[in-house]
């Protein structure tokens, strides 16, 4: 395991943390998954009040295994008065059986909404936890745009961000940029499940990327940035710890043999995708029918040039059904008002390419893991 350092934080993390929303199935197998962590280097864990009842299976493993010295994130909702985060500050304590907590984030910093809560005597009460050392550092997550992102890195507030960024979704490159250049920690999160399903990769993206699994490629590629402090690793069961860690202590940049994939990788989108390929620009939003436009058609870039159809589902699924947390409808909502084609400098036929994805990816939706507001 390497380690580095998250940011004016100042703390020195393991490059794999462990979230902790999949260890969810009871106490005894948390205890387990988070035995192995340690054994395989990992000093940092994050968890969230919303989590079901993690905070709870992390204090009682905690007690159990005697304390060990191990950092912690948990998260609240930017919601309420001083009153309300106060409470939520007390009972994450409590649930963890600890005194102090050493990073609490904002638990979806995701609207412009959000950020107005910054302004509130909800916020100034962490501020005032913070003052008193109860609590280490402060940050936030964020499944927004990249204006929210970066207006929330701008306020100067926050010591770390939890953001999505993976090679299969480079959006947030300047919120990275942004935040490592402040000096800010940086924590990726779920790279391996809502960054690909890369556990379970198809036999495309398995041949394009080998030598390497699919997974480890996307690590290397995010570990061989140093802005990036810490991916989140999630395991059911101690067992699935073993392999996505088996690049933990590779962060050099990538090797010829490893950019040799990221070039195949970005071929193979180019041939597959031909003049159809939404280069993901943004520049066509906003939709008057709030259809995220590239966020559908980067699941159809994926599907038809890595036939990763499978996540493509999963995702897509979610359209209209996570409010702010996955943003937008699905696109069988496209009007063909137009609005949108003169936006697209690569003059995309968006409401066919919509259409296309929408019979292709449109399948049973999930259930969400946690349900958030
Ligand atoms: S044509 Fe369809 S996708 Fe484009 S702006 Fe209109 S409703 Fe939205
Ligand atoms: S403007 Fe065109 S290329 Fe850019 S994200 Fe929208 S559809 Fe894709």
């Amino acid at each position: 395991m390497r380690y580095r350092r998250f940011g004016r934080t100042g703390l020195n993390l393991s490059v794999f943390s462990l979230g902790t929303m999949r260890c969810l199935a009871d106490a005894t197998t948390l205890q387990a998954v988070l035995e192995r962590a340690i054994a395989h280097g990992i000093n940092h864990i994050e968890t969230a009040a919303a989590y079901g009842a993690s905070e709870a299976y992390i204090g009682r493993a905690l007690r159990a295994l005697g304390y060990p010295n191990l950092w912690l994130t948990t998260k609240i909702l930017p919601a309420g008065d001083a009153r309300h985060v106060q409470q939520q500050i007390e009972q994450s304590r409590q649930r963890l059986g600890v005194d102090r907590l050493d990073c609490v984030a904002l638990h979806g910093l995701n609207t412009p909404e959000h950020l107005a809560w910054l302004n509130t005597a909800g916020m100034a009460t962490l501020q005032q936890y913070q003052q008193q050392g109860i609590i280490g550092a402060l940050g936030f997550s964020s499944h927004g745009s990249l204006p929210v992102l970066l207006a929330a890195i701008e306020t100067g507030l926050f010591d770390f961000v939890n953001l999505h960024y993976t090679y299969f979704q480079q959006r947030n490159a300047p919120a990275v940029a942004r935040a490592a250049a402040l000096d800010m920690g940086v924590f990726i999160i779920s790279p391996a499940d809502k960054g690909g399903q890369l556990y379970r990769p198809p036999r495309d993206l398995q041949d394009l990327c080998a030598p390497l699994h699919p997974l480890h490629w996307n690590y290397r590629w995010l570990l061989s940035q140093p802005g990036i402090t810490t991916l989140s690793v999630g395991a059911a069961t101690a067992d699935e710890l073993a392999f996505p860690l088996a690049v933990a202590d590779q962060v050099e940049p990538l090797s010829p043999e490893e950019q040799a994939v990221a070039d195949r990788l970005a071929s193979a989108m180019e041939q597959a995708l031909g003049a159809e390929y939404c280069r993901q620009c943004y520049e066509c939003l906003p939709c008057p029918e709030d259809i995220h436009i590239p966020e559908v058609l980067r699941l159809r870039n994926l599907t038809l040039a890595y036939n990763m159809e499978e996540f493509g589902k999963y995702r897509y699924g979610m359209f209209g059904r996570a409010g702010h947390w996955f943003p937008g409808q699905p696109a069988d909502r496209c009007t063909d008002c137009g609005e949108c084609l003169p936006r697209c400098p690569s003059r995309l036929e968006i409401p066919r390419l919509l259409r296309q994805a929408h019979s292709q990816l449109q399948g049973q939706s999930r259930p969400r893991l946690w349900q958030g507001i």
